[in-house]
């Protein structure tokens, strides 16, 4: 028999999916609410200005070769971002005790913290991660991977389309002590529902008096609310009060480098002593995994990060993307509400944050939206903000009007 006859067809990706079913739609008015990257007011991708900047500069610089980066990455470009996350003043850093690795963008941060969990952690039983339900979802494939068992913990509360903060602070009651948590530390994929900071205290209260382990993941900086520092604040106060925690962090959305992928993963270990060893095994998983992180994209945050200016003209373009989407929820809030009237409460869509929005709709009507009106977006009724422009926002709000009704 063949080789690999007995390997079973194994069904794509739904988000790629859904976006080659938007392609070849040949519907004029089309709409792409499921791919979770900005686009301009014209739909199309946006390179940030502050980007073609420094690609240019990059371009100049007679003195750059290809020669493989360190294992653990441009050491220019690993300190610059854990700055950027943990805030330039943070103990974690004046105190040395922050390892801080570049990855292969935010997904590769996930898979290498959750191979050195597989590997280092103590685990109290066998080895889990607490996801939220719902959460990305490549979070549950990354875990199995690495041999840790995804499991969930409650979140979403659809009777609100809210957060489940009683469901989630007994969650982390319940679990045995040094469990492992992943949260996300901002602008929550897919629902777009944050912990107020006031939340925030008491779930890493709690999480400091289990002896939880946290795992943030960082998708989003500055996307969320438009502010950087902000956007940081949950995991900046984990590391104040002193809870165990590493971060992935991604700059595909904020810096709208995607495909370069550009990530790194920070783990905040109790003294430098710790902190070294954890870097020596760090540097091994590497190395067996990727050898040397890509040196393109590293180059270009870096030059971003270091410089005064630069890191002025970032902001001013992250302003820019955060504000339309602001701009859209606004928009589509008072369309349905004040113009169709449509039945219902949409105040959420004005109340969640980041990129993407729950709105609430079942899979019927989700479904609906994608065949009669060719609104592309996932069955559990997320929306990518980024998918809404001027020009399309009315005709959005239209159909969901009409399913809803
Ligand atoms: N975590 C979350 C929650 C995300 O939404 C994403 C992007 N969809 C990522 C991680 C990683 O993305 P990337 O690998 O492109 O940085």
């Amino acid at each position: 028999a063949e080789l690999w006859q007995e390997v079973p067809l194994a069904p794509p990706d739904s988000i790629f999916k859904l976006t080659a079913a938007y392609k070849a739609d040949t519907f004029g008015k089309k709409v792409n609410l499921g791919v979770g990257a900005y686009r301009d007011d014209d739909s199309k991708p946006w390179v940030l200005p502050v980007v073609k900047k420094v690609t240019q500069i990059l371009l100049n610089d007679e003195t750059l070769d290809h020669e493989y980066l360190p294992i653990t990455g441009l050491p220019e470009y690993t300190a610059a971002a854990a700055k950027l996350i943990l805030g330039p003043s943070s103990v974690a850093l004046t105190e040395g005790r922050t390892v801080s690795v570049q990855a292969i963008s935010g997904t590769g941060a996930n898979h290498l913290g959750a191979l050195f969990l597989s590997r280092f952690y103590r685990w109290n039983g066998a080895p889990r991660i607490y996801l939220s339900n719902p959460t990305w979802a490549n979070h549950h494939a990354i875990f199995k991977n690495v041999g840790i068992e995804p499991v969930e913990y409650p979140y979403y509360d659809p009777k609100t389309i809210g957060l489940d903060f009683e469901g989630f602070i007994d969650s982390l009651r319940a679990a045995p002590e040094r469990s492992a948590f992943l949260l996300h530390a901002c602008a929550h994929n897919p629902t777009g529902v944050d912990p107020t900071e006031e939340q925030w205290k008491v779930i890493a209260q709690v999480i400091l008096e289990k002896k939880h382990y946290a795992f943030f993941d960082c998708a989003y900086q500055g996307f969320a609310s438009g502010d950087l520092d902000k956007d940081a604040w949950a995991v900046r106060y984990f590391v104040e009060l002193g809870v165990p925690l590493l971060v992935c962090q991604s700059f595909a959305k904020n810096a709208g480098l995607y495909g370069e992928r550009v990530g790194a993963l920070h783990i905040v270990s109790a003294n430098p002593d710790t902190a070294t060893r954890v870097k020596s095994q760090l540097s091994v998983l590497q190395r067996s995994e990727i050898s040397n992180p890509p040196s393109h994209g590293a180059r270009l945050v870096s030059l971003i990060l270091n410089d005064a200016g630069l890191f002025e003209e970032w902001k001013r373009d992250i302003r820019t993307m955060a504000e339309r989407i602001i701009a859209m929820r606004h928009e589509l809030h008072r369309l349905l509400t004040q113009e169709l009237k449509t039945p219902g409460n949409w105040d959420h869509i004005v109340k969640q944050i980041g990129m993407f929005s729950f709105t609430g709709i079942n899979t019927e009507q989700s479904k609906a939206l994608v065949e009669q009106a060719h609104i592309y977006l996932t069955a559990n009724g997320r929306i990518s903000m980024a998918g809404l422009n001027s020009h399309n926002i009315r005709y959005f709000a239209e159909n969901l009007d009409k399913v809803v009704r």
